[in-house]
């Protein structure tokens, strides 16, 4: 096991699998593009927006200006709210069904349509092959979230070749802000190459077919990226809002809360209430494996955001950060069932994954983890938070749900 190096600032180490550098002074690439924010002229970037998006307003208005991806939680309903209401075009919603939907995720997706008056497209990909990858992917890469992020970056850009929509509109770049892998001033947009290296660790839906003999051409060609030259032919982008508007998750979820009754929730593992509420796996068994084999969890990314906006102090952070890191699953038994494995066996495959830089079994059953640094004495979140913080939705939060709401009731 090693000592986990991390910035100076934030808590990321430099195992970040997005890739992260420090500078002389010990700050990550990150924290040094997170200020930007505070630098940047946003009104000067919002007309460069306004620009960038004319050609695609439809001028007959008989057709959609753009494609948003979305779901029942994330930064979804203030994406809506940019493209819809500050920038008055005309989307078509696309989402693509993972299967661990929670009744929180079903209703906001509901209100979402409602709210903002828009047409959605759900893809719902066949149950058997999903859980086939499902399978696959847990066992040979340690994920079993692989169909999900490849479903959710690639359904929108099939749909935009379909439709004849070039616009795709995403929300913040994930590598961008967890890792400043790009600066703002880039306008970096979707690409192949990113999807298939970082959002689905190198390995494309035909890379399944050739490494493994478990899959067929039937499980995978709804994963498959549309040819260039359909791309071509339709003109798509990809184009990221966070290039555009100073991008906050914590003010944008409380905003769509006050404004269109968001809804959220509490986790075990991580304070904040807003992200991912859509999906019992998100926050608990995936979050679980990321710590698994990075030697962090999704808490850390949330403290370091937070720490980067100015709400929290590193030490606040950090003993954030242990409160939560180890906090046991919630929601395994649904997903062992969904699956059809039992806990035990799930449990050898995920030992499987634990990485060796970071964790070392001291007995049979027995793991010690490498750890940074140690914050101040444990703070309550309510404390850290007071008031304003992050609040969670005691509605639908479904205590006595067993299983997965694979398909939901639209809300009327
Ligand atoms: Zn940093």
């Amino acid at each position: 096991m090693e000592p986990i190096q991390t910035c100076k600032l934030c808590l990321y180490p430099v195992s970040h699998p997005l890739g992260l550098t420090l500078d002389e002074e010990g700050i990550c690439s990150g924290c040094r593009v997170h200020e930007e924010k505070d630098r940047l002229d946003w009104q000067e970037r919002w007309r460069n927006l306004e620009d960038l998006i004319r050609p695609y307003r439809s001028p007959s208005g008989q057709t959609y200006d753009c494609i948003v991806p979305v779901t029942g939680g994330n930064d979804s309903y203030f994406i809506v709210h940019l493209v819809k209401e500050k920038l008055g075009l005309n989307p078509l919603l696309v989402t693509y069904n993972k299967y661990f939907n929670t009744p929180l995720g079903i209703w906001n997706l509901a209100n979402l349509r409602i709210q903002f008056d828009c047409d959605i497209l759900v893809q719902n990909v066949n149950p058997n092959s999903v859980k086939r990858i499902t399978r696959t992917t847990l066992r040979e890469f340690g994920s079993i979230y692989w169909p999900c992020i490849a479903g959710q970056t690639v359904f929108p850009v099939q749909t935009a070749v379909r439709y004849g929509v070039p616009l795709i509109v995403w929300g913040a770049h994930q590598g961008l802000e967890q890792v400043g892998m790009f600066s703002h001033e880039h306008e970096v947009e979707m690409s192949r190459r990113y999807r298939k290296d970082h959002d689905l660790m190198g390995h494309e839906a035909d890379d399944l077919l050739s490494i493994f003999d478990t899959l067929t051409e039937d499980d995978v060609w709804q994963y498959r990226y549309p040819p260039n030259y359909d791309l071509e032919r339709v003109g798509v982008r990809g184009i990221y809002l966070g290039n555009y508007v100073r991008w906050d998750p914590k003010a944008q979820h409380e905003e769509m809360m006050r404004r269109h009754g968001y809804r959220t929730t509490r986790f075990a593992r991580t304070f904040d209430c807003y992200d991912h509420v859509d999906c019992y796996n998100f926050m608990d068994l995936h979050d679980q494996l990321k710590r698994y084999k990075h030697g962090f969890s999704k808490v850390t990314d949330h403290a370091s955001r937070e720490i980067r906006h100015g709400r929290l102090t590193r030490d606040e952070g950090l003993a954030l950060v242990s409160q939560y890191e180890g906090m046991p699953l919630k929601h395994l038994d649904k997903f062992c069932d969904w699956l059809g494995v039992n806990v035990r066996a799930l449990n050898f495959i995920l030992d499987q994954h634990r990485n060796a830089r970071f964790w070392k079994q001291t007995a049979p059953g027995v793991w010690a983890v490498s750890q940074i640094e140690q914050g101040e004495a444990p703070h309550n979140i309510e404390t850290v938070f007071g008031g304003g913080g992050f609040l969670a939705n005691s509605l639908l939060t479904d205590a006595d749900q067993k299983k997965y709401i694979t398909v939901g009731k639209g809300w009327p």
